[in-house]
Order: structure tokens, then C-alpha cells, then sequence
């Protein structure tokens, strides 16, 4: 088998792993990244609304500081990040965005003068300031204070890569694209890289390294509604599963975007909103401000999705072949703001919705975006479990997002946390020996081998991984997702179980020369049915409502029980995860209170006294 060896292997090549391999590359550490597309095609590309960091530069950010953002952030958590990291966060968001610019990325800037902007549908003046002119702009996205998404028109998450993957060619990052990793290598202590299958050919090739990421996005196809692309199944979530040390945490915090368009499920940007665009109903009737009267369409993601789903149930949706939907309606924002600030709005309007939204309301309903689970690492970025095994960005559970993470706090997180971790790991990698065995390695190989040629020889079945894709799908759609109760969510334990035995015995029903999509779906269903039992296993556990985790049969936000992470290992042989937990927060600089919207009862906790502290003493601490 071919072996490659580098000092760092980042299996993902989105922004979090091409900016901490930046991180290591800049110091002289030989780099590899692992993509299984282009990497200016992974997902972070797809991001058009912007990146959270308290510059306040424009007039509707004025008086914003990291103090404003990192409240802001954990309020959006619902108390479920980790401070210390939320602090680390938003203290260097402004930094990270001004190297970006110092990068070329082309920020939209601030233009001194009046300027109209919108409100909950309603236009505004406000002035911009002389001395703010050519500075970083912001918009407004759901959940904050101040407005302090910086943005590229409408193209943000492209425009960053495009300049990240330049950034990487100029440093000599090696990117190794159409290579997709199904194995970490490990001895239970350390990893040592990872066994990655080349989706040109089928070769399977040993990346041995002194430092693995893992940097993959999210796990959002185990939905069937989803804004994710296809590549987002969740394996390098699988991989750190599969080792029974590594953890994944907080798996049953998934969020839906209020606004999905319908049939077709893709992304209609929060910047709509944030812009002034308004939610309407089956009556043509703005509905938000009945529920949600200070923040109405603002309110963060989980609360605008519960209260779309609610009014649906009310009967207030419109029709469709594809079952209910609301409206959103831009109209009123004019056709030079839609075709130009909105441009990819009325791309993927006219393109692929037939709706022309200058003149006509665009459908939409809450659709699974994000992953907030994902593995869990430590504020350093070190998964816990594995020495030398690193997560960052999406496929992270870092925890700066809690149960629900803000619109522009996660394209902001790939490159805040990957300047913080990838400096972390190049400490690592100067500070400690690295050790290779070559048991793991052709221990893992066999592995993999062997599951692929029991999947092409049908030595154990037929059954069809398409089949029991589209069936896990539907669990999750049915039984976990935005409102939960007990009921359901054991009936998807009990069906996910079952389609997990199922798994066991996949064969291939078409050719197996080279790469094949029902090989790779073959060898991914299995580990994406255990995430979505992590999901499905974790939501039913956790017997409170928190964030986008909503239990009808536990309304409470509990945070005399559960101010806690969910930890869920997969020990080899065993059908569930068995689930641990952790504090949710080391110490709170912001005690837990009411987020200010969203409503619902919170059953207090005791914080004792040596858990809070001062923002001075919180900063201190992370020194
Ligand atoms: C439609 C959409 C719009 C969004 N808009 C915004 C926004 O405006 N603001 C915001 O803050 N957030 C936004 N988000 C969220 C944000 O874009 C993502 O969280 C973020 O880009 C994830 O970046 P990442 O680097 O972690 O992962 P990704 O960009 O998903 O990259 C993952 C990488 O891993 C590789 N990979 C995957 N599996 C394997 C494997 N097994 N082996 C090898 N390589 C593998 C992929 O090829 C890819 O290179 C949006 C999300 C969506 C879905």
C-alpha cells in the first residue's frame, strides 16, 4: 500500500482545515489537505450571508465591542456553549477579519452618507459616518445586538475560500482532492493519520502524519430536507466515532434554517431578514411580530423555526404538492437591492424556483442547516480521547454554539478557530515526539479492505444502501425533528436500530471498477446511521428543551439538570452509544438568564460562586 507522510494531515480542505493548515504551513510544517471535491467546491463556498466580529464600523454596529458579541453568542447557545470558548471567540473575530482583508478578501465597505436600509419590513435612514468611509461594513443577522456581519455582497463563503486556497498554494499546502478518508490509524492513544481511498481509482493509500484534523462540515444528509450539499455525511465525524475513544458531542443539537425554499430546499440567506425581509402566511399575513414582538423575523434561527412550524400547525400554511410552506417576501427591499446586495437570492429564485422575487413571494419552510455536534475537542482544538488528533470548523463540537449557533457565527468560526487551533497545534507539533507504529496502520488497512470487499463480494447481503439511506432519512425527517416528545423519538431509536442490522449486510448492485457513488455511499450509510442514533439516542435522553433541542414533552429549559454537553462513544460491537456528560461551561462569565425571546420556562441552577467570573478573570483564564 502506498504511504504518504507529512508533519500535518487535515482531512478537509473547507475553510477550517485550509486555514489551520495555513496556521502550520506558515511555520514550515509539511501540509496535506484531504478533499473529496475541488477545495474551492466545499461547502464553505456556498455560505452567502457573512461572518460575525464586533468591528462597529457601520452606523447600525456603532458602540458594538466583543463584549456585545460574546453575550450574544451565548444567549443564541441558550446557555449551552463553553464560555471560555465563546470568549476566545469573539475577542478575536475583529483580528481574523481584518487579516482577511489584508489577504484580499473584497469585504463590502462602508460608503459615509445616508443610506436606506430596512427594519421588519419598514425602509429607515441612517447616516454613515466620514470617518468609518472604506471601513469593514456589517449587515444585520438574526440574534444580535449590533449588526456586525461583514460580508462580500452576496458571495461571502466563496470569496474567503477562493482567497484562503490561494493563501494555501502560496504557503506550498499540499491539496490532495477526489481522496476521501475512512479510517483513522490509531492505537487507542494516539492517532497517526488516516487510511483515505482515492475516489479516482479506488486505491487505498496510508497518510501518515504527526498531527491529524479532522475538518469535514457537517453531518446534515442524515436529514432528507437539508440546505447542506451531498458531501456533508458526516465522515469525519464517523472516522473519530469509529476509534470507540473519541466522542462526539452534543449530537442532538441540529438546526433548522427558517428559511429552506420549497421543493428544492436550497439556502434562502438570512441576509433576506436581516435585510428587511419579512415571513408571511397562507393570508398574506406577517405572523412574527405576533409571536416574537421585540425581535419578530430576527429572533434567532431555532425560535423563528419553532414559530413557523407552530403557525403551520395552526393551519396558516399554504398548500403545496411538497406539503406546507410559508412566504418570504423581499419585494419591498426594490429591484436594485435585490439584484445586487440579494443577487444570489434572485439567481437561485429565477433559476430554480421559476419565482421572480422583485415582483413575487419566494416559498420557504424550515429546512436542517447545521451541525452543532460534531467531535468534541478541547478550547485548544485537541479531540479528547486521541493524542495528535485535532477538529476543527463544522465537524467540531469546540462548543462555541451550544444548542444553537448564530447566522454568521460558523463561517466566522472556521477562521477564527482555525488561526486559534491551527497556533495550537503548530505548539504541539514543535513541543512533543511523534510515534508511528506499524501495527494501527495495517490494522486499520485490513479493516477497510475488508469492509469494501465483503461490499463488492455480497459475502454478507444484498441490501441496498440507497434504500436504507433514503429510509434513515426519513427517521430523521419523521421522528427528530424540530419538535421532539418521547414517543417519536423512541420510535426512531427503535427504527434506526433496525436499519442498522440492516447495514450490516450491504452489497454492491453495480460495477466496482474504480470510483463508484454506490461504493461510497456503501461504505458511508452504516456510520451515518450511528450518527444519526447519536442524534436520535442523545435528543431522547436529554429530557429538557434547550436552544433547537425542543422536548413537548419537557418545555423547560432545565439547567438545574441539564447545563451540560451530551459525550457519545461508540464501543466496537455495541448497537447505541453510550452516552456521558460533561459541564457545559467550565465557569460563566454570563450566569444563565433569559435569552430576551423565544419565551418558555427555565428551571433554575445553583452556579456556585467559584464558577463566575469577571470578564478580566475569564481572560486571564484562557492565557
Ligand atoms: C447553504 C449554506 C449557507 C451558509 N451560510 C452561512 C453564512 O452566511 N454565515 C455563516 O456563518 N455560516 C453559514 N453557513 C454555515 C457555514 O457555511 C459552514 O458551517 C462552514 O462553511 C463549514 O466549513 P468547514 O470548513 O467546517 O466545512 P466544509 O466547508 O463543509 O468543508 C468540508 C471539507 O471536508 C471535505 N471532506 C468531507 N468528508 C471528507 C472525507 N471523508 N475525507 C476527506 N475529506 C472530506 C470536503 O471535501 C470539504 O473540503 C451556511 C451553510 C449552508 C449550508
Amino acid at each position: 500500500m502506498r504511504t504518504i507522510y507529512s508533519d500535518v494531515l487535515c482531512i478537509g480542505a473547507g475553510l477550517a482545515g485550509e486555514r489551520v493548515a495555513l496556521a502550520a504551513a506558515m511555520e514550515g510544517f509539511h501540509t496535506i489537505c484531504l478533499s473529496v471535491v475541488p477545495p474551492r467546491r466545499s461547502h464553505s463556498s456556498a455560505a452567502q450571508g457573512g461572518m460575525q466580529a464586533a468591528l462597529g464600523n457601520a452606523v447600525m454596529g456603532k458602540g458594538d465591542s466583543t463584549d456585545i458579541h460574546f453575550a450574544d453568542t451565548v444567549k443564541g447557545s441558550d446557555w449551552g456553549c463553553d464560555q471560555e470558548v465563546a470568549r476566545i471567540f469573539a475577542d478575536s473575530a475583529p483580528i481574523v477579519m481584518r487579516e482577511m482583508a489584508h489577504w484580499g478578501v473584497p469585504w463590502n465597505r462602508v460608503v459615509a452618507g445616508k443610506h436606506t436600509y430596512y427594519k421588519g419590513g419598514k425602509p429607515f435612514e441612517a447616516e454613515e459616518e466620514e470617518s468609518k468611509h472604506g471601513l469593514i461594513h456589517a449587515r444585520a443577522f438574526g440574534g444580535t445586538a449590533k449588526w456586525r456581519t461583514c460580508y462580500t455582497a452576496d458571495g461571502t463563503g466563496r470569496s474567503v475560500l477562493n482567497t484562503l486556497d490561494s493563501k494555501c498554494l502560496q504557503y506550498g499546502v499540499e491539496i490532495h482532492d477526489r481522496m476521501q478518508a475512512e479510517a483513522l490509524i490509531h492505537d487507542g492513544e494516539r492517532c497517526m493519520g488516516a487510511i483515505v481511498r482515492s475516489l479516482r481509482d479506488g486505491e487505498l493509500v496510508a497518510y501518515i502524519a504527526k498531527a491529524t484534523l479532522i475538518a469535514t462540515g457537517g453531518y446534515g444528509r442524515i436529514y432528507r430536507a437539508t440546505t447542506n450539499a451531498i458531501i456533508c455525511d458526516g465522515g469525519g465525524q464517523i472516522c473519530a466515532l469509529n476509534t470507540g475513544v473519541v466522542p462526539l458531542g452534543n449530537m442532538e443539537a441540529i438546526q433548522f434554517h427558517p428559511t429552506g425554499s420549497v421543493p428544492t430546499d436550497i439556502l434562502m440567506t438570512e441576509g433576506c431578514r436581516g435585510d428587511g425581509g419579512t415571513l408571511l402566511d397562507v393570508n398574506e399575513y406577517r405572523f412574527m411580530p405576533d409571536y416574537e414582538p421585540e425581535k419578530a423575523e430576527l429572533a434567532s434561527r431555532d425560535v423563528v423555526s419553532r414559530r413557523m412550524t407552530e403557525h403551520m400547525r395552526k393551519g396558516f400554511g399554504v398548500k403545496s404538492p411538497y406539503g406546507d410552506h410559508l412566504w418570504l417576501d423581499i419585494r419591498h427591499l426594490g429591484e436594485h437591492h435585490i439584484t445586487t446586495k440579494l443577487r444570489e437570492i434572485y439567481d437561485i429564485c429565477t433559476h430554480f424556483l421559476g419565482v421572480n422575487p422583485i415582483h413575487q413571494l419566494i416559498p420557504v419552510r424550515p429546512t436542517q442547516h447545521y451541525s452543532m455536534g460534531g467531535v468534541r475537542t478541547d478550547k485548544d482544538g485537541h479531540a479528547y480521547g486521541l493524542k495528535g488528533l485535532f477538529a476543527a470548523g463544522e465537524a467540531a463540537c469546540w462548543d462555541l454554539h451550544g444548542f444553537n449557533r448564530l447566522g454568521g457565527n460558523s463561517l466566522a468560526e472556521t477562521v477564527v478557530s482555525g488561526r486559534y487551533i491551527g497556533s495550537k497545534m503548530v505548539e504541539y507539533l514543535k513541543g512533543s515526539e511523534s510515534v508511528f507504529k506499524t501495527e494501527p496502520v495495517n490494522d486499520a488497512r485490513k479493516l477497510v479492505a475488508k469492509t469494501i470487499d465483503d461490499i463488492i463480494s455480497c459475502r454478507n447481503g444484498k441490501e441496498n444502501c440507497f434504500d436504507l439511506r433514503n429510509a434513515m432519512q426519513d427517521v430523521m425527517m419523521d421522528d427528530v425533528g424540530i419538535f421532539r416528545n418521547a414517543k417519536d423519538l423512541q420510535n426512531g431509536v427503535d427504527r434506526l436500530l433496525e436499519l442498522s442490522e440492516r447495514a450490516k449486510h450491504i452489497g454492491l448492485h453495480g460495477s466496482v471498477k474504480g470510483f463508484t457513488p454506490e461504493l461510497s455511499m456503501a461504505l458511508r450509510v452504516p456510520g451515518m446511521i450511528k450518527l444519526a442514533l447519536c442524534t436520535a439516542y442523545g435528543a431522547l435522553q436529554r429530557t429538557e428543551s434547550r436552544g433547537a433541542h425542543t422536548r413537548e414533552d419537557f418545555p423547560a429549559r432545565n439547567d438545574a439538570e441539564w447545563l451540560t454537553r451530551t459525550l457519545a462513544y461508540w464501543k466496537e460491537g455495541d448497537s447505541l452509544p453510550t452516552l456521558k456528560y460533561e459541564d457545559a461551561s467550565p465557569w460563566f462569565e454570563l450566569p444563565p438568564g433569559e435569552r430576551g425571546y423565544g419565551g418558555g420556562k427555565i428551571i433554575p441552577a445553583e452556579i456556585p460562586a467559584d464558577k463566575i467570573k469577571t470578564k478580566e478573570q475569564a481572560e486571564e483564564a484562557i492565557k
